[in-house]
């Protein structure tokens, strides 16, 4: 790329920074921060999630923006790439204040959404009644309006299989990179950073294909299985249900929580958030693959470090973008107000992930690189296009 279209691909299109006025339980009068960071619309309306989280800022929100220009683009769908978030504590909140921070967040942002314009979803720290809370304040002012928003409620014109799309995506990647590799998921042995939407769909989804779960962490700590033994997942996502955390597990030995990810596995999954693999700790992780759930949790330099180390690392851009893809599904039902079967749902997934998988994997191969660089020179390259066919 030469500086000029380097510098059209680099700039975000649109950043905004809001004041989130919010009337707390007690009668005080808290003001949290928002953004909304719209990187690239050359193919289509913006897309991404929502996050809340006490990391949220500006330059946070910024990357992850950017990711999602590369993702939509390389997995193909009509989507630019955005981000958006508020800096706070969700789990401090109570449900009440969760719902007026949502739609006076909403009503801030209101002008640069919109099913042409900019699409949010869900991501760390929000869920469907966070998107049904967003439908419902865009909607009082524009018109009924489902497609402004993914990953609703089911009873809002949600898709079926959106709840699971991410971490079915991810299931789908590792199954068909095993295949390559001569083995299966049956008996593999995994660990799970993050038990959250995207961990804990994961976990349950590998686990029904014989895949071992050994250790599984969240933000308040890290259980492993005993004697090294598969942890019972179905039994450990009722226990999250029930108290928010995998700590506390009785069926599972509790484990340091920067320990998970220098255990010796098949395959650790990181499903939390960004940069966990760095210079500092990557070349003590001795996994074989790191399968990318969460978005950017690998530095450069770390990623230097796993490949020289020979550790494969299935990209996030490739990886976790089974979310993306549902939503889009999602975006087309409601556009066209007809809801798919979930097995239609699912066969087009795992088509246009697959499909995906083969071209990054063939390409990679032919030039003797690695997947993360195939799958950002496809993504960058049909951004590139489109900006050159627009006649920037
Ligand atoms: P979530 O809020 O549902 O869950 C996050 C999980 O990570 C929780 O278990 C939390 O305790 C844990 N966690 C957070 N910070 C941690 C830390 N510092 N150390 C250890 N554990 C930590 O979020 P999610 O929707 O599952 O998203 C997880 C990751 O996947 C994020 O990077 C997100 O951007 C990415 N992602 C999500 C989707 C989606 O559809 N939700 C799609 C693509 C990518």
């Amino acid at each position: 790329m030469d500086e000029h279209e380097r510098r059209l691909l680099k700039e975000p299109f649109r950043e905004i920074k809001v004041k989130v006025p919010v009337r707390m339980d007690d009668g005080s009068l808290e003001i949290f921060q928002g953004f909304r960071v719209q990187h690239n619309g050359a193919r289509g309306p913006f897309k991404g999630g929502i996050r809340y989280s006490l990391h949220v800022n500006e330059a946070e929100v910024r990357a992850l923006a950017e990711v999602m220009t590369w993702k939509t683009a390389l997995v193909n769908i009509p989507f630019g790439g955005a981000k958006g978030g508020v800096t706070c504590d969700p789990l401090q909140l109570s449900k009440g204040e969760l719902e007026r921070l949502t739609r006076k967040f909403t009503a801030q942002i209101r002008h640069v959404l919109g099913p042409m314009r900019d699409i949010p979803a869900p991501d760390m720290g929000t869920n469907s009644q966070v998107m049904a809370w967003i439908l419902d304040e865009y909607s009082s002012r524009q018109g009924y309006s489902p497609a402004c928003v993914t990953g609703k409620p089911i009873e809002l014109g949600g898709s079926l299989g959106r709840d699971r799309a991410t971490g079915r995506g991810v299931v789908m990647i590792l199954g068909e990179h095993m295949r390559d590799a001569g083995r299966s998921l049956q008996g593999l042995r995994v660990v799970i950073q993050g038990f959250g939407n995207v961990g804990s769909k994961v976990a349950l989804l590998l686990a029904d294909q014989g895949a071992e779960i050994v250790a599984v962490g969240d933000i308040f700590g890290a259980v492993a299985g005993h004697d090294g033994r598969g942890l019972p997942v179905r039994e450990l996502a009722d226990h999250v249900k029930r108290t928010g955390s995998v700590v506390g597990f009785a069926d599972a030995e509790a484990i340091d929580n920067e320990a998970l990810l220098f255990l010796e596995c098949d395959v650790l999954v990181p499903a939390a958030s960004e940069c966990v693999l760095n210079e500092e700790n990557a070349d003590r992780v001795r996994a074989k693959v790191i399968a990318e759930a969460a978005n950017l949790p690998t530095t450069p330099d770390a990623d230097a470090m796993l490949a020289r180390k020979r550790i494969t690392v299935l990209p996030d851009i490739l990886t976790n973008a089974g979310g993306v893809i549902v939503s889009y599904f999602e975006w087309v039902q409601n556009l066209q107000q007809k809801p798919w079967e979930e097995s239609t749902v699912r066969k087009e997934l795992q088509r246009r992930m697959l499909e995906t998988y083969r071209d990054v994997t063939h390409l990679a191969a032919h030039q003797g690189v690695t997947l993360r660089r195939i799958a950002y020179s496809l993504a960058v390259e049909r951004v590139l296009r489109a900006e050159e066919k627009r006649g920037a």
